[in-house]
């Protein structure tokens, strides 16, 4: 449970936010009008999240750094919760969109810049087939419907205190021992427990029980966990997914969308993990909407004999029930390539992943330095900071924990420092521009939070 906010926390989030206040007016005040026609202020939900009160208005980003409209500057460690991984404008990006914006983006017909995108996929996450999606949630609701089609059972077990992405099924939590909705969001009239089950992560024996049924069609995973502050997988843990999912004929499906900041064959290459399927989005087309997922031979056969390849002279039932009218559409394929080809390349994963270590090493020297009981986690190119003494084990560690008021100040204590970070949690990612001189900022401004807490006794 997530504890009440002490008094002194209370009153610095309060000076914190008015110091946002007064040094955003622009932003405040654009964030007043967009109420007026956005139905939670801004063009997306997610956008009224933000820590200092209200969002900042973008005005320009390039690399790892933002503008904002009231003319502040920010190093972006949030770099747009994933999707500008491979850092704002990046050229190789900008070059090939504005190419393709010419010759046209999307005429739900192939380009031979997709030959060359479906055997990079291929060679980087070493699964054969690929489908291409507008986004990482559309991604898994592809594979968790092919999964239900050729297993013919209806469930999807996740992990409790997962994400990924508006998917009905990965909803849910463990509260109070039964199904519950993550983070309390609204049911929204679905029976979870008809469609999914979920159990903690790390824990074989529950995930032995809850496949044991024959009831499950895949198990959505992602390969250690990135979104409830990051729970690292124990040992022995894929294997016995592994062995467990192929013993009950249940698919594995790994969520690549975040974990790919292991390398750039994401956590699955770095592993040698064997999914049924993989998926992942966000960064993959550099900032523009896209989403891909991956099949093995296996899934892809047994796919091919339910809904087979078309005979366009018999008008027989090709539609697999997945959306995505501009899926695999021109102008992604130009700029996925541009990244795989030019940006997320063996080469920038080792300087974002230095600056990684770098960070998290930094925090913790501060952490140790005060004695205080936090954490830091790396994950390649993205770390995080936690306010628990160790790393979590599952979902329950973190709802037992989790310090959302001191996260809150802090994210508004970054903001008004110049620092972003994404606003759920306290996670950092590294983009190809990101410095050393970033970091240092990062490791300045983390000192003083520390110093303004213990200055106020908390
Ligand atoms: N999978 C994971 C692991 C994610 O973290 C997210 C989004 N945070 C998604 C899928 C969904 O991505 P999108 O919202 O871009 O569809």
């Amino acid at each position: 449970m997530q504890q009440s906010v002490p008094e002194t926390i209370d009153r610095l989030i309060d000076r914190e936010q008015e110091r946002f206040r007064r040094t955003h007016p622009r932003s405040f005040e654009d964030w007043r009008k967009g109420q007026a026609h956005f139905l939670y202020g801004g063009p997306s939900h997610w956008m009224r999240r933000w820590a200092g009160g209200f969002p900042v208005y973008a005005a320009e980003a390039k690399g790892a750094h933002i503008r904002d409209v009231d003319g502040n500057a920010y190093v972006d460690f949030a770099l747009g919760d994933t999707g500008g991984m491979c850092g704002h404008a990046p050229e190789a990006v900008t070059e090939a969109a504005v190419r393709q914006l010419r010759r046209g983006t999307t005429m739900m017909l192939p380009t031979e810049d997709s030959l060359w995108v479906g055997q990079e996929l291929s060679r980087r996450f070493g699964l054969p087939y690929w489908t291409l999606t507008t986004s990482a949630t559309d991604a898994n609701r592809g594979a968790i419907r092919i999964a239900r089609m050729i297993t013919g059972r209806p469930k999807v077990l996740v992990f409790s205190g997962c994400y990924h992405g508006g998917v009905e099924e990965a909803h849910v939590e463990i509260r109070d021992g039964k199904v519950g909705l993550r983070n309390m969001i609204h049911p929204n009239g679905v029976n979870h427990a008809a469609v999914s089950k979920v159990v903690e992560f790390n824990d074989v024996e529950a995930l032995e029980r809850a496949l044991s049924d024959e009831d499950v069609a895949c198990v959505l995973t992602e390969p250690l966990m990135t979104n409830f502050g990051m729970i690292p997988v124990a040992d022995g843990f894929h294997a016995a997914l592994r062995e467990i999912t192929r013993r009950t004929g249940t698919l594995l499906i790994i969520d690549e969308t975040h974990t790919i900041s292991s390398g750039p064959g994401g956590y699955t290459a770095l592993h040698g993990l064997e999914p049924d399927m993989l998926v992942a989005g966000k960064a993959i087309a550099g900032g523009i909407p896209a989403g891909i997922f991956g099949t093995s031979q296996e899934v892809a056969e047994r796919l091919w004999k339910i809904v087979p390849k078309v005979d366009p002279r018999v008008r027989q039932s090709a539609h697999l029930g997945i959306g995505g009218t501009l899926a695999g559409n021109a102008l992604t394929v130009a700029t996925m390539r541009a990244v795989l080809e030019h940006v997320l390349t063996p080469a920038n994963f080792e300087t974002m992943i230095a600056n990684a270590s770098l960070l998290a090493e930094d925090a913790r020297h501060v952490i140790e330095t005060h004695q205080l009981p936090w954490h830091v986690m790396q994950t390649g190119a993205r770390a995080e900071i936690m306010f628990t003494p160790r790393p979590p084990k599952n979902g329950a560690e973190v709802i037992a924990s989790r310090r959302g008021d001191l996260e809150t100040l802090l994210h508004a204590f970054y903001m008004n420092e110049g620092i972003l970070v994404t606003p759920f949690h306290t996670m950092f990612l590294m983009c190809p521009a990101t410095s050393a001189e970033d970091v240092d900022r990062h490791t300045q401004v983390f000192s003083r939070f520390v110093d303004l807490v213990r200055d106020a006794g908390v």
